[in-house]
């Protein structure tokens, strides 16, 4: 007799951030990611039962954010990559920073974080664990960010898990591929929009754009998430002879990856890349990146704190400058209050801003076709679709060639 399989997800199904899913077949119950949505003030999903194991794709937070908090209440291990436990490491004790400074409740305490740490049951990619007789879990590249996973279950039915995933080559990490499935749990974050142009198209517009404004005598201030997005934009750079200075959490994220070449597509690139741009550490440096630098790399991506913001400041009236966004801006961030109205928010105090603001679509998902594309070629029974703000745009599409599952959260769905 086959056993039932039975799914709940606690949050992020429905829209973008705060992702977790409970898993069950057999005598086996599973958790998979524990995010929070970042926000002012965050939000996180719903209490989970006890679980078996915690099972984590990648380490940004909205796939990571919660998992310390799971150590308040139980013990228990997690199946990821030892470079993803290392950066969720840092972005956890980021997220206590934050949420102190702005004001928010915190989660959970550094004793939490550490307890996570030491809970670690490293996989790397294309490893297979056994768990009880008939059950196993097979590890795929996401082609995400360094080290992100898909998770591949093989019991009585075959399911792959997406989390975040990309399926082309960026100069960080190369795509991922298809892999045959009876379920697919699939993210579409970029449900309904696709990806205008081909990367080494974007990548060269870019590199007009940054000419542009160090010609007329600007810096091109390009605030870049923290992890994978500045490293890769640092290598975009690499061959261009700019004056580039790379400030933030960016930095040390770089340091983590080059401990890891195998996530990365070409590590040799990475450590060129970082040897010939200058490093800021200090406010003094700061101050010499505004009259030195063509280019300033920095976190926070959605401008919403780090040192973006006092780069900003300084050249906020300068009309020759330029503020280059690489990824998508979250509603009701910083970032997507200077896209839409050329204003940003110093800690409460919105000012104008001269500077010219533009986008480029440095996306590290699969568009809405590659969604699709990728979606037949694993030939599931079932697709469930999660992590989306725009799931209806995939429905049908998709029911050309395969049961469609949109579940809300909380929800049991037996498969
Ligand atoms: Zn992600
Ligand atoms: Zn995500």
């Amino acid at each position: 007799m086959n056993n039932e399989i039975r799914f709940q997800f606690l949050g992020g199904v429905e829209e973008v951030g705060r992702l977790s899913m409970v898993l069950e077949t057999g005598d086996i119950r599973l958790l998979f990611e524990y995010g929070m949505k970042p926000g002012k003030p965050p939000s996180f999903p719903l209490r989970p039962p006890e679980v078996d194991m915690v099972l984590l794709t990648h380490a940004h937070l909205d796939h990571s954010g919660m998992i310390p908090w799971l150590f308040q209440k139980s013990d228990q291990e997690i199946l990821t990559t030892r470079l993803t436990s290392e950066i969720s490491n840092l972005l956890h004790k980021d997220s206590i920073k934050i949420a102190k400074s702005e004001g928010y409740a915190i989660p959970y305490s550094n004793d939490d974080i550490k307890e996570a740490k030491h809970a670690l049951k490293p996989i790397e990619q294309d490893q297979t664990r056994n768990i009880g007789d008939n059950f196993e879990i097979k590890t795929h590249s996401a082609g995400h960010i360094p080290g992100s996973l898909m998770f591949e279950l093989i019991c009585d039915k075959k399911i792959l898990f997406t989390g975040d995933f990309n399926v082309i080559d960026t100069h960080i990490v190369k795509g991922t591929n298809p892999i045959n499935c009876d379920i697919l749990f699939l993210e579409g974050t970029y449900a309904g929009r696709d990806h205008p142009k081909k990367r080494e198209e974007i990548e060269r517009e870019l590199i007009d754009k940054i000419d542009e404004v160090v010609t007329r005598g600007g810096i091109a201030v390009m605030p870049a998430f923290a992890v994978s997005r500045s490293q890769e934009l640092a290598m975009i750079l690499r061959k261009t002879g700019y004056n580039v200075w790379f400030d933030g959490m960016g930095k040390k994220v770089a340091k983590i990856f080059l401990k890891y070449p195998r996530y990365l597509r070409s590590s040799e690139n990475l450590r060129k890349a970082l040897n010939k741009i200058n490093m800021v550490h200090s406010d003094h440096g700061r101050k010499l990146a505004t009259q030195k630098a063509d280019v300033i790399l920095t976190s926070s991506g959605m401008m919403d704190g780090g040192p973006v913001l006092s780069y900003m400041n300084k050249l906020k009236d300068d009309k020759k400058s330029a503020v280059i966004l690489t990824g998508y801006q979250v509603p009701d961030s910083n970032a997507r209050l200077l896209f839409d109205k050329g204003m940003l928010d110093f800690y409460g105090v919105h000012e104008k801003i001269s500077c010219e603001v533009v986008y480029f679509d440095f996306s590290a998902h699969a568009g809405h076709s590659e969604l699709i594309d990728f979606a037949r070629k694993c030939g599931p029974e079932k697709v469930v679709l999660m992590h989306s703000d725009n799931r209806e745009t995939l429905v049908e599409p998709l029911k050309e060639f395969t049961d469609v599952i949109t579940p809300l959260t909380g929800e049991t769905v037996e498969l």
